[in-house]
């Protein structure tokens, strides 16, 4: 070993010693950063270094300013937005993944990346219940699944009419219809605006108390027209009613995309599938695997039914005809981006280590934290303003102020760290359970910290 070989393997033992220590000791503080460690980030700033520094010392600064001002989401008793954690053996694999600095586009370049994504979507394919045939792509989050599926969405509906977008893009195509939900995910929005579908251009279904389209109010469907569909409401974790939706939207030749970005995972436990009926039936979904798979930021999934219009739509090489998926084409050929980071390690690690029963059994675990939280919540007076069919759960203490005041408070005291979201026009406290590494004594904990904030 010479000596910058030493100094390497020193500063990544060095680095790894202390990011176990922040693992190991994730449980026993505040979920959310003190304000004074917040403060202390603009230790960090000051004019670039004329000169270079010790790596070792760089390191040491990160962890001693950085690690206090984290959000403990690697914890167990962060329920916020949908965050998962990371499961170790899937940190692991990341740490491996960022030693190897794999650049996964095409075989060539990253044999281990290419093969380990192939092997990571087949099992996901199966696990979800998908179709023969459907293929697709790890990317950076559900966002841009929902970007890549709507734009494989957009080729296809708009090839129906004999417009090829590829070729002539979108200025002069005929307009497609495009159907949301009321309660539609911001990011389908996003993906849809940046697809050249505005938002005043959409066809908006109203939707149930629990968040869900309403089938009496879906319009009419037709060749032209994409359906969006969710499967989890970001708030309730209600999932609109695939069945009837892919049915009637195939009968007229309408294409329906799926934003499952954690909802989907429900097809996975037997439990909880019924929920998932009809999901397969669509042409695109999209995914998250850094939610509910518990694997490091950032990883999505995008799915395809008839992989030739993902192709179509994002392969560096348009003109290559990609009929279905053979085995043979590479990750480029259905993701946006070209240099991109061996995903398929981590997801790979997380299925290969849990298996089917594992998974299933950590759904169906965080959906039941989901409902003692509900239960215990519902005992102590306070009002659980959805169905809790999933890992969500919404609740209201009373008057919007003191619902406010009750996060507020939950957040500042550390236990747990909860967020506010509004339902039906009322503020509400939502709670997600999204980590793998939340366990009943977690779950008992922060009841507690939460009644004892709320009384
Ligand atoms: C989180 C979420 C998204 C966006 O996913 P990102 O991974 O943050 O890009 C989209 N839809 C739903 C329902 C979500 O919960």
């Amino acid at each position: 070993m010479n000596r910058n070989e030493g100094a390497a393997s020193e500063l990544l033992e060095f680095a790894s010693y202390r990011a176990i220590r922040y693992l190991t000791e994730i449980s026993n503080r505040a979920v959310e950063p003190s304000t004074e460690a917040v403060e202390r980030l603009s230790a960090l700033e000051g004019p670039l270094p004329e000169e270079p520094s010790d790596p070792a010392e760089v390191i040491r600064v990160l962890d001693e300013i950085g690690s206090p001002a984290t959000m403990a989401t690697a914890g167990p008793r962060f329920f916020g937005f949908v965050v998962g954690g990371a499961m170790p053996v899937t940190v692991a694999a990341n740490w491996l993944a960022a030693a190897w600095d794999q650049n996964a586009p095409v075989s060539l370049l990253s044999p281990i990346g290419t093969v380990c994504e192939r092997i990571a979507l087949g099992w996901l394919i199966d696990l979800l219940g998908l179709p023969r045939g459907t293929w697709g792509g790890l990317v950076t989050g559900a966002t841009a699944a929902n970007f890549t599926g709507l734009a494989a969405a957009r080729q296809a509906i708009l090839q129906g009419q004999g417009w090829d977008v590829a070729a002539k893009g979108i200025f002069g195509a005929p307009a497609p219809r495009v159907v949301v939900g009321e309660e539609a995910h911001v990011s389908v929005l996003l993906a849809l605006r940046t697809l050249g579908f505005g938002h005043e251009g959409l066809i908006r279904v109203p939707a149930d108390g629990q968040g869900r389209m309403r089938l009496d109010a879906l319009p009419d469907l037709d060749s032209k027209t994409i359906v969006c569909i969710q499967a989890g409401n970001v708030n309730s974790g209600a999932f609109d009613p695939a069945q009837e939706i892919c049915r009637r939207a195939h009968e007229a030749g309408a294409w329906v995309h799926v934003d499952g970005a954690f909802g989907l995972w429900a097809a996975t436990t037997p439990e909880r599938n019924h929920l998932t009926a009809g999901m397969a039936e669509a042409d695109s979904w999209s995914l998250d695997a850094h939610k509910w798979l518990n694997v490091p930021y950032d990883c999505g999934i995008a799915l395809c039914r008839e992989p030739k219009f993902l192709a179509a739509a994002m392969s560096l090489d348009p003109a290559a005809y990609i009929d279905e998926y053979t085995g043979d084409q590479e990750p480029h050929d259905f993701t946006l981006e070209m240099s991109r980071r061996a995903r398929g390690l981590e997801v790979w690690a997380a299925l290969r280590t849990l298996g089917r029963s594992g998974l299933a059994e950590l759904i169906e675990r965080t959906c039941r934290h989901a409902q003692v939280f509900s239960r215990r919540l519902a005992d102590a007076g306070f009002e659980i303003l959805n169905d809790v069919v999933l890992n969500q759960v919404l609740v209201s203490f009373g008057a919007d102020d003191q619902t406010r005041r009750v996060i507020a408070r939950v957040q500042e005291e550390g236990t747990c760290w909860v967020s506010g979201t509004k339902w039906h026009g009322r503020q509400a406290m939502r709670i997600s359970i999204s980590s793998w590494a939340t366990t009943s004594r977690d779950v008992d904990r922060s009841i507690e910290a939460i009644l004892r904030v709320a009384g």
